[in-house]
């Protein structure tokens, strides 16, 4: 294959034609509706974080815990088997110390996201979620967190029905 550019047919618009107002734009703002199942795995997943509790789903025959939950083994390619109540506490699988916002605007003070890999689910296992009550340069990998949850009024079955976790004195 040759690493040749091709040339295709039609006009190039460059920033300068932009600038220029040679070319009239129409931005649409689309309105869409959306209707979103979550399935089985996540459903109970969801209504558990809403009581305060975290469940994982368990195959017999690889022993493996996955949470969040699937209703079906990628190990072992059959269905799983039971539903497993984890602990909220775990380690820190992995972090990052993030400086933007979800629309990427600039952050003042820097947040701290992680995954955390839970008690009680198999290794690997991890949420992705906020570190809270610790200055982001003081958090490492395999220190031990607990969630921080919402009081119980004010859960909806979301996972930020779990605030953030924080560092979990032994
Ligand atoms: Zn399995």
């Amino acid at each position: 294959m040759s690493s040749k550019v091709r040339s295709l047919p039609g006009t190039e618009i460059t920033h300068e034609d932009l600038k220029s107002n040679r070319y009239s734009f129409y931005e649409y703002q689309a309105k869409l509706k959306y209707s979103y199942t979550s399935g089985v795995a996540i459903t109970r997943f969801l209504e558990g974080l809403k009581q305060g509790e975290i469940w994982g789903r368990r195959c017999v025959k690889c022993g493996r815990v996955v949470v969040p939950p699937r209703m079906y083994c990628e190990f072992c390619f059959r269905p799983n088997d039971e539903w497993v109540r984890v602990k909220d506490t775990g380690r820190i699988n992995t972090y990052s110390i993030c400086w933007v916002n979800a629309d990427a605007s600039r952050r003042n003070t820097p947040i701290t996201i992680a995954v955390v890999d839970l008690d009680g689910a198999s290794p690997l296992m991890g949420i992705l979620h906020y570190v809270d009550e610790i200055a982001p340069k003081k958090v490492k990998i395999g220190m031990r967190v607990k969630a921080v949850w919402k009081p119980p009024e004010e859960r909806t079955g979301s996972i930020l029905d779990i605030k953030y976790f924080r560092p979990l004195k032994e």
